[in-house]
């Protein structure tokens, strides 16, 4: 009797349809949401308001730290990350007043990282940045983040392509000691600025205007190098006109 139920195939003593991996995956995926969404109750203790939203359930944290991250101005900091389910989180702890001080969040679906010369570098439609050094983790925080980035967009079924559709902001070049346009050596007086477009180190000069980018999703100005400024009005040559220069270029 059995036999024919299964299609004639003796199914022994297994359960049909029973995956013991697959179960076990699912248990542990229980266990690590339930955990990370009782972490983010305690974040929401101490975070405020305004972003307790990120670590409410369901959202869950998958992963946290401090590391290192590299500025712009050539020094380092050291923020504390969250890895959630939907974002990428920077904060500071601040031990004495037990505080967790938002700095910034990254949508998941947004990002890309990758380790790069042995740091963790992470690229966003927002700001792009590297950190990690040392015994920091830098290969598990990269594999955490690219399955967590990987699992969203499933969830929010994006297009396969979707990765490269998104405009990431360019990585900041290393400060240089002069212009990476006109080479004049940066001064008190020749200050030094990072073109949001190509990430060069330009001088002011140089970098004469700001510009509306779309790539950013903000409606100030951002400042580029000149050369920059000619391909993106090139690219909108005919559409709408962007805000006044920095340096009252209309256009
Ligand atoms: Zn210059
Ligand atoms: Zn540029």
């Amino acid at each position: 009797m059995l036999s024919t139920a299964f299609g004639g195939r003796r199914m022994s003593n297994s359960v049909v349809g029973w995956d013991p991996q697959q179960t076990i995956s699912f248990v542990e995926e229980a266990y690590m949401k339930e955990t990370g969404m009782r972490r983010g109750v305690e974040i929401v203790k101490h975070i405020g308001e305004e972003h307790a939203y990120i670590f409410t359930a369901p959202n869950w944290v998958i992963k946290e730290g401090s590391i290192t991250k590299f500025n712009r101005a050539g020094d380092t900091s050291r923020p504390h990350f969250f890895l959630t389910n939907q974002h990428l989180v920077m904060c500071e702890l601040t031990t004495l007043q037990k505080k967790v001080k938002f700095r910034q969040v990254f949508k998941l679906t947004d990002i890309e990282c990758k380790v790069f010369n042995g740091k963790l570098r992470i690229m966003t439609t927002v700001k792009s940045f590297e950190c990690g050094k040392g015994r920091e983790n830098v290969g598990e925080w990269n594999e955490q983040i690219n399955s967590a980035v990987d699992r969203r967009r499933r969830e929010e079924n994006l297009p396969a392509n979707y990765a490269e559709t998104l405009e990431l902001s360019p990585m900041w070049g290393a400060n240089t000691l002069g212009c990476e346009i006109c080479n004049r050596n940066f001064t008190v007086l020749i200050r030094r600025h990072h073109c949001r477009n190509c990430g060069k180190c330009v001088c002011g000069t140089c970098a004469f205007e700001k510009v509306r980018m779309d790539a950013v999703n903000d409606s100030k100005l951002q400042r580029v190098c000149n050369v920059c400024a000619e391909v993106l009005k090139a690219n909108r040559a005919g559409g709408y006109g962007g805000g006044l220069g920095y340096g009252a270029v209309a256009w």
